[in-house]
């Protein structure tokens, strides 16, 4: 299996009867297991806790999606000693042992494929086309990350050292020791999964801290790796508190990396914390940080106004813009600014507010914090900017904020600076595309961006100027897909850690030279 190159899952047509039913189906099954109680696993061992997080359904809060046990420190430091006790046998695993397993999990997952995607659709309000998108790319990230190490652990015969006679000069990647896996909420799935694996294909074992809002979802991922065949106790499935668990698993001195996705705010926290030399601790911490963004997309008056305002709309509302890629600002050159307002607008007008298990286009937001610090934004920006639609909230019932935009937005704005991470796009108009251009640089992240035009010289020049770790051209600036668009920013957004590229493997080991006499 490992032979056949790598192709992407591809995304189910909903259009087709059958996928509609079978769709709905899966959403039945789990219907019919919401509610239950899950424990922690440590070891392989499920303990139960009468601490619990409880995860609700955000598109109906008095919905109890499921309850978990909730790890203290006390456990939280036997998750360590099991992910040690681990890694003395996982890491002289071959590299072959531990990329099955992840193709194993790979192929259980297309098979069950709508039964993970219900479940996103149920624990994190995504619509059903992102959801399957998010099970696509779990599946993706386990596929690639199994082929990727495999290929680094063949570097010799790739890539082959200079020869030197007389000497046998090896390169070997090995795995650096126990992880602390801290995934976001927001691709539940894909990005718990591409993380938890890509350390544990490499040869380290893992603690899973799931994100506390969605950590049915990762239990289901972690039962399936068991079944595909990764020993139990190579992954701690441990939920908790940030300040209780995760602040002490990072500071802990047999801590070796910390792979993180989620806020700058947090980030920042973890690269500080993990800065440290704690007493024993014998080497630098890794850091792996995946941080937010405020993305924008670029049109010059040359651009396809259209394709212009289908990708603005795409990108801002995809998920209710809860994407670190999100488009969240729009700069748009002054000859085709109202234009390009009023499409926009016209298009943000047509989107359907509803349940995400109807598969509207506009869903709920994940947690009261969230829909609490958008709502306040969204006060800001109106003291800022030109509301041009939105700026309610939305259904009841339900965590549901109206797809909001704002015209005539200033570079330095709340609006234009601050990630919101929920559906508030800011438009701001440029004199001219170089003033677009240098408006979009104006921001301490550097995640994704796009450029519309249709003049080859200025692409040229937005290809280099735009500063952002993904840069799309007359395309929307979501949806990245694994070995095609390998992802991750620069600046504020994070280590430019390259999630589902050629270089990621590279995070999770460390290389030993070995030269023997012959
Ligand atoms: N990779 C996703 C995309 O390209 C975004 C990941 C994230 O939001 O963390 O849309």
């Amino acid at each position: 299996r490992m032979e056949t190159p790598f192709a992407n899952e591809l995304m189910t047509n909903f259009a087709s009867e059958d996928n509609h039913a079978a769709f709905a189906d899966a959403l039945a099954l789990v219907r019919a297991e919401l509610g239950k109680e899950y424990p922690l696993h440590i070891a392989g061992h499920a303990v139960h806790t009468s601490d619990q997080i409880i995860s609700i359904n955000p598109a109906q809060t008095d919905e109890i999606v499921g309850k978990v046990s909730k790890a203290s420190r006390e456990l939280a430091e036997q998750a360590m000693n099991a992910a040690l006790t681990a890694f003395e046998s996982w890491k002289n695993t071959t590299v072959w042992e531990r990329a099955s397993c992840l193709m194993n999990a790979a192929a259980l997952m297309r098979e069950r494929k709508h039964y993970f995607s219900a479940w996103l659709v149920i624990e994190s309000g995504k619509n059903w086309a992102e959801a399957d998108a998010d099970t696509a790319e779990a599946i993706d990230f386990m596929d690639y990350y199994a082929r990727e190490m495999v290929k680094l652990a063949e570097t010799n015969e790739h890539k082959p050292l200079v020869k030197l006679p007389g000497e046998d000069n090896r390169l070997s990647y090995i795995p650096l020791g126990v992880g602390i896996v801290i995934p976001p909420w927001n691709f539940p799935l894909a990005i718990c999964a591409g993380m938890a694996t890509a350390s544990i294909v490499a040869g380290n074992t893992i603690i899973l801290k799931p994100a506390s809002t969605t950590p049915i979802i990762a239990y289901k991922f972690y039962e399936l790796m068991v079944e595909s065949g990764m020993p139990a106790d190579v992954m701690q499935y441990l939920p908790g508190s940030g300040a209780e668990i995760g602040d002490y698993l990072t500071s802990h001195p047999k801590t070796r990396f910390v792979s993180f996705t989620g806020s700058k705010e947090i980030g920042l926290r973890i690269n500080r914390l993990a800065a440290e030399q704690a007493p024993g601790q014998i080497w630098m911490k890794r850091v792996v940080a995946e941080m937010g963004g405020k993305d924008g997309i670029v049109v010059d008056e040359t651009a396809n106004i259209d394709a212009a305002a289908d990708a603005i709309v795409a990108s801002a509302f995809g998920f209710q813009g809860q994407k670190c890629s999100a488009g969240s600002r729009a700069i748009v050159v002054a000859d085709v600014y109202d234009e390009l307002v009023e499409k926009v607008k016209d298009r943000t007008s047509r989107l359907i507010m509803g349940s995400p298990e109807d598969n509207a286009a506009v869903g709920p937001v994940i947690d009261k914090s969230s829909f609490d610090k958008i709502m306040k934004a969204i006060e800001i920006g109106k003291s800022e900017a030109r509301l041009l639609i939105g700026g309610n909230k939305g259904l009841e019932g339900g965590y549901f904020i109206e797809p909001t935009v704002f015209a005539d937005a200033g570079p330095d704005d709340y609006l234009m600076q601050e990630e919101i991470f929920g559906p508030v796009l800011a438009i701001a108009k440029a004199e001219s595309w170089q003033e677009a251009i240098s408006m979009y640089n104006h921001t301490e992240f550097g995640l994704t961006g796009a450029y519309f035009s249709s003049d080859e010289e200025r692409i040229q020049t937005a290809l280099q100027d735009m500063h952002c770790g993904n840069l799309y051209i007359n395309r929307k600036c979501t949806g990245a897909l694994v070995g095609v668009h390998p992802f991750g920013g620069f600046n504020m957004s994070g280590t430019d850690s390259k999630a589902g590229g050629h270089d990621y493997m590279l995070l999770f080991t460390q290389a030993k030279l070995t030269s023997i006499k012959v």
